[in-house]
């Protein structure tokens, strides 16, 4: 699946799209792997060995009996909750973060992994549906064809390359590159207009690198010397497996890692891309052309099927100008090397071992530190997911959510929204005049449960059984068209981003929507099982979170239309920066790991979310109660269980190379800041747990936003 580039949608949690590298990406026109030497019906590879279990793996609940006693609540609460979880969850060789909520996703995927098992039999009885999810999953598993065919699928791609004879020629090879899903020099896609939210726009944006941000090309650290040295031999490795002698694929390796870094200096880094007037300058195709001209952008457009456009948002002028000087500086052997990489690169995953373990060794190893790859059906789960999410979450949904899933989870929506107006009217630092229109887009708020009430109709998409990388790159180039199919044409309001198995939540500030996948919908999160409190800790603090993103630094810049418009008056809007700064001084100052301190500006949205929506899920819990004294549970009250909820869905071990990569990329904050940095700024915490003033979960100041 295609990121889009320049859209911004606030989560919950990192997205593992963002997390990990590489989606396998498409190539039309070319002729189709081997079939597999598998017999109909009969499943390839480890599952045959290993098949998935007949009934749903165990649930994740709350437990009480995970509290360690041993530690003060007031000391450190997120060890007092913790702790013991963590010395008994040690992190799976497979994985390079282990939490609560890597237990649900594991969960999920044996779900998964057994209605894909169960679609991928041969059976001419199967639907559509069925015949795509069944055919996507049993190619990608059959590795065996795959490690035969070798670099055969890819080789008229590889030809192409080679025989472009000039720079004109370029132009035309970036179409088939964008098409398949590589960002190859550049993004392109479409998004809302961030001033009028009801119209589809094209967008050109910053792209083409093969590390996960733009500093890790100039940071002068050693721990980055390192990781830009251990690139650079990745991408060497990767030419070699292409067939390149090793001389030549140093060489080429050089020149990758010179053009990216010069694509890195014109790109802007991900604290500066938060505010969206850095990212928007709407153009004519005229201007576009005279920012970038090595690139023959009528050629492009029409290659990519772009529908006619009067405008496009050039996100980052300066990277286009970047991108100019590469093209015009480099040689054009280079620039045929630096393709051929990213065509390698896009494709890693549905290649052979020897390219799969090699991207696993240089992505999961040496930037997350994860010893092992995954067992291969976990892969195929989640790049079926990822390219056929709507239509596996279709057999998801049947099997796992009902209505009644919705209409509690509506009800719970209802209840946060009612004490979010509460904590709006009662704020002492915000004027009448911005508080009604606080609350125009309060109430403006759509809310979406569970999955849409459209399925994505995946018709055109052709999945071929066999045929691994085929489908991977036709999947890509459906997603591409997909999206530039929107530009001109009405807002899609009903359309997510996430697919239905998802363990996430988002809120979309365009859309002014919040959205929560069928996936997070159940325990820890939501358990029927459960008393209010947890309840409202777990689920209830994250419909709060998405909420309050509405009014975090980022979304607070949209109206209730969706629209980039400030309707803040300057007095409100300056009480706002100096709350929410306070926030950004005490998230800097935590350290993840070593020295590495958290970026208390890149996190801002996500830390001001974790904060309001914790307390307006109090809020609800209390009003709930409506003064009456509920008993407690195992020695707890409602307030101390709602507390004790939050920190545990947070549980998680982290390796190094993740704690030291997500400071770098990631908005959310670890778990352990994520609930200290909360409990810590409210008085209610302190006095749940009768902490004493000078308590170290007692922060002096306290910051508060909402
Ligand atoms: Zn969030």
């Amino acid at each position: 699946m295609r990121l889009l580039p320049a859209l911004i949608v606030l989560t919950l949690i990192c997205s593992p799209l963002l997390a990990q590298q590489t989606t396998p990406a498409a190539q039309p026109n070319q002729v189709p792997a081997q079939p597999s030497s598998q017999k109909p019906g009969q499943l390839p590879g480890p599952t045959a060995v290993n098949p998935a279990p007949t009934v749903a793996p165990e649930t994740v609940r709350f437990d009480i009996n995970l509290l360690d006693k041993q530690i003060d609540p007031c000391t450190n609460f997120y060890a007092f909750t913790c702790s013991k979880w963590m010395a008994a969850n040690p992190i799976p060789p497979d994985q390079s973060t282990w939490g609560r909520f890597t237990e649900l996703v594991e969960r999920n995927r044996q779900i998964l992994r057994g209605i894909l098992e169960k679609a991928s039999a041969d059976d001419p009885k199967r639907d559509s549906v069925e015949q795509k999810i069944g055919d996507y999953y049993a190619s990608c598993m059959d590795e065996n064809s795959i490690n035969t065919a070798g670099i055969k699928p890819l080789q008229p791609e590889l030809d192409r390359i080679a025989k472009l004879t000039s720079k004109q020629e370029l132009t035309s090879e970036i179409i088939l590159l964008h098409r398949i899903g590589s960002d190859a020099l550049f993004n392109f896609g479409s998004q809302q207009d961030f001033k009028d939210a009801n119209l589809e726009i094209a967008v050109a944006d910053q792209g083409g690198l093969g590390l996960p941000d733009r500093d890790y090309y100039f940071k002068t650290d050693q721990k980055s010397a390192d990781i830009r040295k251990a690139y650079q031999q990745h991408v060497e490795t990767m030419m070699e497996l292409l067939g390149d002698p090793g001389e030549k694929a140093t060489e080429e390796a050089k020149v990758i890692m010179d053009i990216e870094t010069a694509l890195a200096k014109g790109s802007l880094d991900r604290t500066t891309r938060r505010d969206p007037l850095k990212i928007y300058h709407p153009m004519s195709e005229k201007e576009l052309a005279s920012l970038a001209p090595s690139i023959d952008w009528k050629q492009y457009f029409i290659g990519i099927d772009m529908p006619a456009t009067k405008m496009l948002n050039v996100a980052v002028p300066d990277f286009f100008k970047a991108m100019n000087g590469v093209l015009k500086n480099t040689s054009f052997d280079d620039l045929k090397t630096y393709l051929r990489w990213h065509l390698v690169h896009t494709n890693a995953n549905v290649l052979p071992d020897k390219f799969v373990n090699e991207n696993f060794n240089f992505y999961s190893k040496t930037l997350r530190g994860q010893k092992e790859l995954s067992p291969r059906w976990k892969r195929c789960v989640q790049y079926t997911d990822e390219d056929l999410g709507e239509a596996l979450g279709q057999k998801y949904v049947d099997l796992t959510f009902g209505v009644e899933g919705k209409q509690r989870t509506l009800k719970m929506v209802h209840e946060l929204e009612g004490s979010l107006q509460q904590d709006i009217k009662t704020l002492p630092w915000m004027t009448e005049a911005t508080k009604q229109q606080a609350l125009v887009k309060l109430h403006a708020i759509a809310n979406k449960i569970g999955y849409p009430d459209k399925w994505r109709d995946y018709s055109t998409l052709k999945i071929v059984r066999g045929d691994a990388l085929g489908n991977s790159q036709r999947a890509n180039e459906f997603e591409f068209h997909r999206q530039l199919n929107k530009i001109g044409k009405p807002v899609d309001r009903g359309e997510w981003e996430m697919s239905p198995p998802t363990v996430n939540a988002y809120y979309d500030p365009q859309m002014n929507n919040i959205n929560f996948p069928a996936g997070i919908l159940q325990p820890p999160f939501f358990d029927n099982n459960m008393d209010d409190a947890v309840n409202f800790g777990g689920v209830g603090a994250v419909i709060g979170h998405e909420l309050t993103h509405g009014f975090d630094d980022q979304g607070r810049q949209f109206d209730a239309k969706g629209n980039l418009r400030d309707w803040w008056t300057p007095m409100d809007a300056h009480e706002f920066e100096k709350r929410a700064q306070c926030i950004v001084n005490e998230y800097s100052s935590f350290k993840p790991v070593d020295d590495v301190h958290l970026n208390g500006k890149l996190t801002l949205g996500e830390n001001t979310a974790d904060n309001g929506g914790l307390r307006i899920a109090l809020m609800a819990l209390m009003n709930g109660l409506d003064g009456k004294a509920a008993p407690e549970i195992n020695g707890y009250t409602p307030e101390q269980r709602l507390f004790l909820a939050w920190g545990q869905i947070w549980c998680e071990n982290r390796t190094d190379e993740v704690a030291r990569l997500m400071a770098a990329t990631n908005p959310h904050s670890p778990g352990k800041f994520r609930v200290n940095g909360v409990v810590s700024n409210m008085p209610e915490f302190q006095k749940a747990f009768h902490c004493s003033d000078n308590a170290p979960m007692v922060r002096h100041p306290q910051c508060r936003v909402w």
